[in-house]
């Protein structure tokens, strides 16, 4: 049975149990370290022996026991390419997935479930259940990372960041400077909400931004997001172009590409009048289909004549396969199984 641990999952609870029990910022900071890194508290010349002071010494294997309960393994579903779905159970029996990418990258997710609702994703189906705690969401990196290294994160699994800002923000800062994560390597997505473009640029650690545009047509927009701050779309590709330029990363853009909803030759075209001189990525996801959800993804051939016309065009174009979805498929699928299949 796996031990509630609802008193850390936030990482200001973590740092406020540690400074209880003695410790000043360089030790606070040494056990972030181990903790995110999966790594020794010892460092050259430096033991943990002589370093942490005792009251604290003696409660780490409690602290780091706790802090295991926070994201256990429940499930690994691995593909080729270094891909694998991970199951997360949570110190409360919620479930989350994980995902772990080619070349060191890791999604994350940031709520169970979401309360955005777009129509053509399977975690949104049950609404928002609950937010995740800051340390629950740095849990999850060292879940991964105990399997295998993680160089970069992408807050792009299960949940909308911005819906839980003050714990993303708050998971990022420890990524960034303790996780030894580069900044860039860290990649908020959101559908876009004034409070993420009001806040990244004052952040110490600013991460890369990912916007999921999924059309150019605002009315269209808000039916297949239907829960997203109704910004037009010109104005939030004028806003993630401001944080871009600011912090020299370039926005990665989001788009489900579904069959005669969004593939249109007309949003080609207004894709290339919005982005043109931006400093962008475009990234077009064939829908992944699923039961339960009535959409198509377009034909090989049409997915190539779209990504073909918009890098003749001059847009920085690719077309990406939604991480293992070929094992389980869509995101929060994994997990709508999982509860299904839990006893009541
Ligand atoms: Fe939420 Fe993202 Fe799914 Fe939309 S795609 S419902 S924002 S998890």
């Amino acid at each position: 049975m796996i031990p509630a641990s609802p008193s850390l999952t936030r990482i200001s609870q973590l740092r406020q149990r540690l400074r209880d029990l003695g410790a000043k910022p360089c030790h606070e900071d040494r056990v972030l370290r181990g903790w995110s890194q999966v790594c020794s508290y010892d460092r050259k010349g430096s033991p943990a022996e002589t370093f942490f002071p005792a009251t604290l010494r003696n409660e780490l294997p409690a602290i780091e026991a706790e802090l295991d309960g926070l994201a256990r393994l429940h499930g690994e579903y691995p593909a080729d390419d270094e891909v694998a779905r991970l199951l997360v159970e949570l110190h409360d029996g919620q479930m989350v997935e994980s995902v772990l990418l080619p070349r060191g990258g890791l999604c994350i997710s940031t709520q169970v479930g979401c309360a955005v609702g777009c129509v053509f994703c399977m975690s949104g189906r049950a609404g928002l259940l609950r937010q995740l705690g800051s340390a629950e969401i740095v849990a999850q990196v060292a879940l991964a990372r105990r399997r295998r290294a993680v160089s970069k994160v992408v807050f792009m699994g299960m949940g909308e960041p911005a819906h839980n800002l003050d714990n993303v923000l708050e998971a990022i800062e420890v990524l960034g400077i303790q996780g030894n994560i580069g900044h860039k390597n860290l990649v908020l997505s959101t559908v876009g909400d004034l409070r993420v473009f009001e806040r990244l640029p004052q952040e110490a650690v600013k991460p890369a931004l990912a916007l999921s545009l999924h059309s150019t047509d605002d009315a269209l927009r808000a039916k297949l997001l239907p829960n997203a701050p109704r910004i037009p779309v010109e104005e939030l590709v004028e806003r993630c172009e401001e944080y871009a330029r600011a912090t020299h990363y370039p926005t990665q853009y989001q788009w489900t590409l579904i069959e005669g909803v969004n593939d249109s030759d007309a949003e080609l075209e207004r894709i290339v009048q919005l982005l043109t001189g931006k400093y962008a990525i475009m990234n077009f996801i064939p829908f992944n289909e699923v039961d339960g959800l009535d959409y198509r993804r377009p034909s090989p051939e049409r997915l190539a004549r779209i990504v073909g016309t918009l890098k003749q065009r001059g847009i920085i174009t690719q077309l990406r396969d939604s991480a293992g979805q070929e094992i389980e498929g869509a995101c929060g699928q994994l997990r709508a199984r999982a509860v299904k299949e839990m006893p009541n």
